[in-house]
């Protein structure tokens, strides 16, 4: 054997991307070294005293085996080399190895991990092929090589349709995402038209024939623009959640005075909610700071509509502006003493959906998206958002805008 030989077999395993592709370079060199008309491996079918030819290198002037059936090898044909045994079966009398030209051949069993490869076998023409002790000591590095390049290259086989199979679900996760957005998108639009005739009609009730309605129809037509009002917000929750899936939040950046965006919300507020009182506390000396004063307006509606609408029984919003850390921060708070947040649900609130199983809670209408929203919204401007909270005494929704 030259040394060639045993180079050429080792520059195979280091490339070799696929099992296939290692049987077939490994074969082609056997097939010149021995000298033989074909380098196959044979597998036992099971329950029948057969094997099946999976993989074959062959001269080209012979014809494929590839799936053929052929004999198991006799155990008469068995000697031992180095206390690994192999078949040398010579003057073989079988219709169908000798129709396809083999009428002796070498064999060595393939194995890893207790797992069985197959049986390596080396063909000839010739009759009486005999082998030297040189050869069959490569047959035996062959086969150390060629179980530790199987075992290589079915683990990154392996390893690539574990990642072709995610990257199916991924695709298909996304097209489910896409599918819903899209309904999501179309129900909400669907549902918007038929909900502002209800409410303009309701509208034009109250306001143009308020001498004719009777008290209880008054406060029918009230409960009807409150449920509708409801509704429409639910909607826009889900319009909103939908834009941020699928544009993402665009920030205009702009000078912004805070304090005067808190002020005209909670103006805003208070005449609209005459039950509640809002208030707001701002410190003196904050800076303008460059963000977009559309989305910190829309965290503010959220949190104080939050605070109002969790506070059934009443009580007092207040919200703060304070200068933070170096005045590199401004802390925007809305207190309240409304109903609380119990602590094992704090961490919970900011996910999409999510909404207090609390019976209280479960009684105001709500889509358990606001939060989820104005968390993203925070992000984008570069925030930050905390709660602290004590059931049936009050909550406090922090959030930073970063000062720049
Ligand atoms: P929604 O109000 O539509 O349910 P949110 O995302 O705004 O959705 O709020 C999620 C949950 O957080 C609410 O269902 C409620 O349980 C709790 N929550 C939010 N704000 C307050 C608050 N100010 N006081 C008490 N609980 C609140």
């Amino acid at each position: 054997m030259k040394e060639q030989d045993y180079i050429d077999i080792l520059e195979i395993l280091n490339k070799a991307e696929n099992t296939e592709l290692l049987y077939q370079e490994v074969f082609k060199v056997i097939i010149k070294v021995f000298n033989a008309n074909r380098v196959q491996l044979w597998n036992k079918v099971i329950d029948i005293n057969e094997m099946s030819v999976s993989h074959e290198y062959c001269n080209s002037n012979e014809l494929s085996m590839i799936k053929y059936r052929v004999p198991v090898l006799p155990e008469k044909a068995k000697i031992s080399h180095n206390k690994t045994t192999i078949w040398e079966y010579t003057n073989i009398k079988d219709d169908i190895l000798n129709k396809f030209n083999i009428n002796s051949l070498v064999g060595i069993e393939l194995a890893h991990n207790d797992r069985e490869i197959g049986t390596l076998v080396i063909t000839y023409k010739d009759k009486n092929r005999k082998h030297n002790t040189d050869e069959l000591n490569y047959l035996q590095k062959i086969k150390v090589i060629l179980e530790y390049g199987i075992t290589k290259t079915q683990k990154a086989e392996d390893s690539t349709e574990i990642i072709s199979k995610l990257e199916k679900q991924n695709n298909k996760l996304r097209e489910q995402d896409r599918l819903r957005t899209n309904f999501i998108n179309n129900i909400s639009h669907e549902l918007r038209t038929p909900l502002s005739s209800i409410m303009g009609f309701s509208k034009m009730l109250i306001t143009k024939d308020k001498q004719s309605l009777n008290n209880k129809e008054k406060e029918i037509v009230d409960q009807i623009l409150l449920a509708s009002n409801r509704l429409s917000s639910l909607i826009t929750d889900f319009l909103e959640i939908n834009k941020i899936d699928t544009e993402g939040w665009l920030a205009q950046i702009e000078s912004c005075d805070i304090g005067e965006i808190i002020k005209q919300t909670v103006d805003e507020f208070s005449s609209l909610n005459k039950k509640y009182k809002i208030t707001y506390l701002c410190t003196d000396d904050y800076p303008i700071i460059k963000t977009d004063p559309r989305l910190v307006k829309q965290i503010l509606d959220n949190l104080i509509s939050n605070s109002i609408k969790y506070s059934p029984h009443g009580g007092k919003t207040t919200v703060i502006l304070d200068v933070q850390k170096d005045k590199k921060e401004l802390k925007i708070s809305v207190l309240d003493e409304g109903l609380g947040i119990e602590k094992g649900e704090i961490s919970k609130i900011f996910s999409r959906f999510y909404r207090s199983r609390r019976s209280e809670v479960q009684s105001i209408a709500g889509s358990g998206l606001g939060l989820a929203i104005c968390k993203e919204i925070i992000a984008t401007l570069g925030g930050g958002v905390e709660v602290e909270s004590t059931v049936n005494k009050g909550s406090k929704f922090s959030f930073t805008l970063p000062v720049n």
